[in-house]
C-alpha cells in the first residue's frame, strides 16, 4: 500500500491524518497516512528511513518546513519563493519539494466568497506562512497588500524579496490608514491567547478578517475583530483542508472534494470543546 506521513514536533494535534484518510476514502484511493513525531535534530534521518521503507510522500509541519527545503533535490517555484516546504514527494530516488499553504489560503478565501481582485489587503505577521502566501495572493491581482509585523525589518525584507509595486510594510503602529477589505492574521499570537497590538480603526463594517490559526472557539484575534464590527470572521481550518487537498493532488493526481471534509472536521472540533 502507498505510504504517506506528516512530520512535526509536536504532532498529536495534527488534523492531517484525519483529512487525508477522508480524502482517500472519498476518492477511493488505497493508501496509508500517519502522523510521526520527530525529535528536532532527527528530521533528515526519519525522512531517509521512510524513503528506504518505500514511502511515497510526506507533509511537513512546524518546525521542519525549512529543513525539508534543504533536503530536496528539486523544488517548485512556490516552495523556492516561500523558502519552506510542506509537501515532499519521493520519486525515482529524488526528493521533490512543494509548498501548498498559499494556494490553500487563496482557495479557502474564494470558497468563503472573500473577493481578492482590486481589494486592499492587510497581512499581520511576516513569518514562514506569510512568505508562502504572498505570491498566490499577488496572483489574484489585489489593489495592494500591506504587511505589518512586530519586527518591522522582517516585513520590509519580504517587500524587497517580492519586489511588487502593490506591496508595502510597516510596524503595527504605522499601519497605513485606509479601509481594508481583508485583514489576515498570520501571526502565531492566537496560539498563546494573545492579540497583536493593532490600531482599532483598521476594521470597518466592510472588512473581512481571517486568522490562519483555528480552534473550537473563535480565536482571540477573530473575537476582537468581531467586537470592532468586522463584516465577516473566518479561521484557518479551511486553509488547512485546502492545502491538504493540493498535497493530495500532487501525490495522487486526483483533486478531492473539500467542503464535506471541512464540515466534518468542524463538527469533530466542536465536539472536543
Ligand atoms: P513563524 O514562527 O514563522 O512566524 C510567527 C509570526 O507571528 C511572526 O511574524 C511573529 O512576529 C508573529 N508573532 C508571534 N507572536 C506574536 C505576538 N504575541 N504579537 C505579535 N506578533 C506575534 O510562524 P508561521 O508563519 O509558520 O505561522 C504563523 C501561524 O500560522 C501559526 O500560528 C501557524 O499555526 C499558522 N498556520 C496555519 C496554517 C493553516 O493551514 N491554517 C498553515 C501555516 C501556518 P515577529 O517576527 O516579530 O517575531
Amino acid at each position: 500500500m502507498d505510504q504517506y506521513r506528516v512530520y512535526g514536533n509536536p504532532i498529536k494535534q495534527s488534523r492531517s491524518p484525519y483529512i487525508h484518510k477522508a480524502f482517500a476514502q472519498s476518492t477511493e484511493q488505497i493508501l496509508c497516512y500517519e502522523g510521526e513525531l520527530v525529535p528536532n535534530d532527527e528530521f533528515e534521518t526519519h525522512v531517509k528511513r521512510f524513503i528506504q521503507m518505500g514511502g511515497n510522500g510526506a507533509n511537513v509541519t512546524m518546525p521542519f518546513k525549512e529543513q525539508a527545503l534543504a533536503l530536496c533535490d528539486q523544488l517548485s517555484e512556490r516552495a523556492t519563493l516561500a523558502g519552506a516546504v510542506n509537501t515532499l514527494s519521493f520519486k525515482n530516488g529524488q526528493i521533490l519539494g512543494d509548498n501548498t499553504d498559499g494556494v490553500g489560503l487563496v482557495r479557502d478565501l474564494i470558497n468563503q466568497q472573500v473577493g481578492l481582485k482590486n481589494k486592499k489587503i492587510l497581512i499581520i505577521g511576516a513569518g514562514g506562512a506569510v512568505k508562502g502566501v504572498i505570491l498566490p495572493l499577488l496572483e489574484q491581482r489585489p489593489h495592494s497588500i500591506h504587511i505589518a509585523n512586530r519586527t518591522v525589518s522582517k516585513a520590509q525584507n519580504l517587500c524587497e524579496q517580492f519586489n511588487a509595486k502593490s506591496l508595502s510594510a510597516s510596524s503595527f503602529t504605522d499601519i497605513k490608514k485606509q479601509e481594508y477589505d481583508l485583514i489576515i492574521n498570520a501571526t502565531s499570537a492566537s496560539l498563546t491567547g494573545e492579540i497583536p497590538a493593532l490600531p482599532v480603526d483598521i476594521i470597518t463594517p466592510k472588512t473581512a478578517c481571517y486568522d490562519m490559526v483555528y480552534g473550537n472557539t473563535l480565536t482571540p484575534f477573530l473575537r476582537w475583530a468581531q467586537q470592532q464590527g468586522a463584516a465577516k470572521v473566518i479561521d484557518g481550518l479551511g486553509m488547512l483542508v485546502e492545502q491538504a487537498a493540493e498535497s493530495f493532488y500532487i501525490w495522487r493526481h486526483v483533486m478531492p472534494e473539500t467542503q464535506s471534509v471541512l464540515q466534518a472536521l468542524r463538527i469533530k472540533l466542536n465536539h472536543e470543546k
